[in-house]
């Protein structure tokens, strides 16, 4: 399974919540495992550094006897040529193979190591979604999409990454309006190459996580695995989880409870909201967002 949408969209806290089902693994942004574990050793979702966590070194033993440091090179010179949103209508690259092969073998390597049934790649990208199924992986897409306006407000806070304490990436106004417009409708186009994509609003997992969690989980064909023990109404007990990069959620464990930010209400200026409104109009109608009062 993979959980596409624009950073600060909620697909860290979707990808926490599936994961507390039996049979799911989640794997966190694989498409980051390359910089940021292999070469750059930041910690796992569990707590160790990505060369000492037993899972990722039991995965990394499975697929490619170790992480040697040539292949992490090597994924992202190929994630440069072929893992780019302006490739998406691109159809067929000669390195596709070859870089989705490495996925497959993450993958299959974890679903063996957890004894799990179901992988979840939370890498976002719309992009690294296109080449999984161009190249054959058919992943199940689970599409999440939040409010522009909510998004745009937390992409211009200053948040320290727990992984080394440096601030995240800030975006101003247009610019996450135009990477959210881009990064949705690329999300969209998808099922025209023949992947499955199930959308997910932000705000509806929040309003009724139960609920919206069931219909997503009997649509995703995982009802089977359908025991939402961890949810107590609007709590979540969340175990440690093996994810290899992603938004500080990641770390989250123990009771987790879940609430709907929308502190953009009053902390997004009326110009930056306007800016966003504007950018992101008709996306908004589609999904949903026209109607909400501004
Ligand atoms: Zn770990």
């Amino acid at each position: 399974m993979f959980i596409g949408g624009l950073g600060r969209s909620g697909t860290t806290l979707l990808e926490r919540l599936l994961g507390e089902l039996p049979g799911v693994v989640p794997l966190g942004e694989v498409v980051h495992l390359w910089a940021r574990g292999v070469l750059a050793n930041e910690p796992c979702g569990c707590g160790e550094p990505f060369d000492r966590c037993p899972f990722w070194r039991e995965v990394g033993e499975r697929a490619f006897g170790g992480w040697p440091r040539g292949l992490a090179e090597r994924m992202l010179t190929l994630r440069h040529k072929v893992d780019r949103t302006r490739r998406i209508l691109a159809v067929g690259h000669p390195d596709l193979a070859e870089y989705v092969a490495a996925y497959d073998r993450v993958y299959s390597a974890a679903l063996d190591v957890a004894g799990g049934t179901v992988v979840v790649d939370s890498s976002k990208h719309a992009s690294l979604a296109f080449c999984l199924s161009a190249g054959g992986l058919a992943p199940r897409v689970v599409h999440v999409v939040r409010d522009p306006r909510a998004v745009a407000h937390s992409w211009r806070r200053t948040v320290a990454r727990p992984e080394d304490g440096r601030p995240m990436t800030r975006w101003g106004a247009m610019r996450t309006s135009l990477h959210w417009s881009a990064q949705n409708l690329a999300l969209d186009l998808l099922p025209r190459w023949g992947a499955q994509v199930t959308r997910v609003r932000y705000e509806d997992l929040l309003a009724d996580p139960r609920t919206t969690l069931t219909a997503l989980a009997t649509e995703l064909g995982l009802d089977g695995f359908l025991d939402l023990g961890f949810l107590d109404g609007a709590t979540a007990s969340l175990g440690p989880a093996h994810t290899a990069s992603g938004n500080p959620m990641r770390f989250a464990v123990g009771q987790v409870r879940l609430f709907h930010d929308d502190a953009w209400r009053g902390g997004l200026p009326a110009v930056q909201r306007a800016v966003v409104s504007g950018l992101t109009a008709p996306l908004m109608t589609r999904y949903g967002y026209r109607g909400a009062a501004a």
